[in-house]
């Protein structure tokens, strides 16, 4: 099986998380470049134009100028075929984000270097960082006025507490950016900036001893790169290539996306450091990607990708063997065997179909409405399943409200959908059926995408009633306590999930722990059982 063996070894599959605005669109766009995937970097996705070609399925994303899903990136460079795995630009989003990372084997963090760690995007560099999985930073726009690179990391270090190893030291920046100083080579390359970073830039490059450095530089900027390289070597973590896989350690490199300054550097050491698809945990031990027998998992699901037809694509993540088109497999969750049919992967900016593929790729496929996020895929005889994908607990709720009441089979059908989609969680009042529909997100703009893809989708209208809450904990062991006569607070609500589990939602957090002592025995999670 060497063509097996040989295709999953170059295959790196990872994720481009950042803050919307950091330039994780333009890095993504110089890569295919360096793939030769794209002539002219700016034609794969011009933001307001050309982008949304890629992703242009829902109106909102253009109202809103944002990316609502996330896509899948195919191109080889030097011997490598690379998946990346686009994220959702926005912090609403996070949930689809969290479970995209779920399918990467790392993880590139792009910051913007004038602002640092911002804000909303913590929660979402966290879980890489809980996750273990090998991340990558490139703190982007050294052609602009930035911030102390010194702070930067301390930033990086203290608030997403990881580790950094710079592998590059920029000198200056904004109007007086002069490049970056390579720590492996002990070269400096200087910066220039080729046509608005359209084409590949050769780059100038000085060893740290040669005596035109100092002139290039300038003294000021010369003498100031001395100090700062004396101060890393014995400040900074040491590299270790180790700890960079084990998610302990970042490397770091700064560079400029637009001018496509350290971009090509950035990626061939990105390769070298990252490996290629490893084993993946299931219920039956580690699943050998090198395995001849072919598995995979649903990490997400997206409806109506081509308007015309409502159809649902599942974006599987292949964990093992290789993928032969209408090769028959058993869905574990559903329990039966199943043909996919017509897969497509995204190569540059087309989707197409594809006829094979192997351990570490994406691949679609159509989905008739059978599956869920999670689920396991296989041609083994064993049933096994991967780990799951956790769930997020809704932060924020509201009543559905249906305005024309004589299109509930509609109404039901359309909610049900979206909610197995994972963007919004549904649940029922304790005591009625799906009469009064409560609806649960992690972020309030799904709110909006569910009111407008009821509208466009299944021509329902519906009107949003916000309810207070923001905590929700599911009844552990219903069985064991009382549910009907739990003793609760004012502000707590029973309600039950699809399943007909119990839970209970809070407007205030120190509620659940008042509950808790008012009704012995009582046990509740945050997460909702799958
Ligand atoms: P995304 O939201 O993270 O995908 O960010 P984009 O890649 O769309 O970039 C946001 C804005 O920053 C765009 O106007 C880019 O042209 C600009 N930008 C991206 N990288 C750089 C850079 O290295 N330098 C400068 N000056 N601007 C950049």
């Amino acid at each position: 099986m060497a063509d097996l063996t040989s295709e999953i070894t170059k295959r790196r599959t990872f994720a481009i998380i950042s803050h919307p605005d950091a330039g994780k669109t333009t890095l993504t766009e110089k890569f295919l470049l360096y793939g030769g995937a794209i002539n002219l970097a700016g034609s794969v996705k011009g933001k307001k134009t050309a982008k949304h070609a890629v992703s242009d399925w829902m109106e909102i994303e253009k109202q809103r100028g944002i990316s609502v899903t996330s896509s899948v990136l195919q191109f080889n460079y030097d011997g490598y075929c690379i998946n990346i795995l686009d994220t959702p630009g926005h912090e609403d989003f996070s949930e689809d984000t969290y479970r995209t990372l779920m399918a990467a084997d790392s993880a590139v963090m792009v910051i913007d270097a004038s602002k640092g760690v911002e804000k909303q995007t913590i929660k979402l560099f966290k879980v890489c960082v809980l996750r273990h999985i090998p991340i990558f930073t490139f703190i982007n726009k050294m052609d602009r006025e930035a911030n102390d690179p010194f702070e930067l990391l301390d930033e990086i270090e203290n608030v997403l507490g990881i580790r950094t190893c710079p592998m590059n030291w920029p000198i200056g920046s904004g109007k007086e950016f002069k490049g970056v100083y390579d720590r492996t080579d002990r070269e400096v390359s200087l910066f220039t900036a080729a046509m608005n970073g359209q084409k590949e830039v050769a780059t100038e490059r000085l060893g740290i001893d040669d005596a035109a450095l100092a002139d290039e530089l300038g003294s000021h900027f010369y003498e100031k790169l001395q100090e700062d390289i004396e101060l890393l070597d014995g400040a900074s973590s040491e590299f270790n290539l180790d700890e960079v896989r084990a998610g302990d350690l970042t490397p770091v490199f700064f560079g400029s996306a637009l001018t496509n300054f350290g971009v090509e550097n950035f990626l061939q050491h990105f390769l070298k450091m990252t490996t290629a698809p490893l084993a993946r945990h299931s219920s039956i031990g580690d699943v050998d990607p090198f395995s001849g027998d072919f598995s995979a998992f649903v990490f997400k699901i997206q409806a109506n990708m081509n308007k015309m037809h409502r159809d649902r694509i599942a974006f599987m993540r292949i964990c093992s063997g290789k993928f032969e088109a209408g090769m028959e497999v058993t869905h574990v969750q559903g329990g039966r065997k199943i043909k996919l049919a017509q897969p497509q992967q995204m190569m540059a900016q087309e989707r197409h179909i594809v006829d094979e593929a192997y351990a570490g790729d994406i691949i679609g496929v159509f989905d008739p409405g059978i599956f869920s996020i999670g689920d396991t895929l296989t041609t083994s005889n064993e049933k096994f399943t991967f780990d799951g994908i956790p769930t997020f607990a809704p932060e924020h709720f509201a009543r559905v409200r249906q305005i024309d009441t004589m299109k509930r089979k509609q109404f039901v059908k359309g909610i049900s959908q979206i909610a197995q989609e994972g963007a919004i969680q549904i649940f029922q009042e304790f005591n009625t059926g799906m009469e009064e529909i409560i609806v649960g997100v992690v972020g309030v703009l799904q709110f909006d995408v569910l009111k407008f893809r009821l509208e466009n989708e299944y021509n329902v209208d519906i009107r949003l009633e916000p309810l207070p809450y923001e905590h929700i904990r599911w009844i552990e062991n219903p069985e064991e306590v009382d549910v009907e006569h739990l003793s609760g607070t004012s502000d707590m609500k029973k309600i039950k999930d699809l399943k007909d589990n119990p839970l209970l939602l809070f407007v205030n957090s120190w509620s659940v722990g008042m509950v808790l002592e008012r009704n012995e025995g009582l046990k509740l999670s945050e997460f909702g059982k799958n």
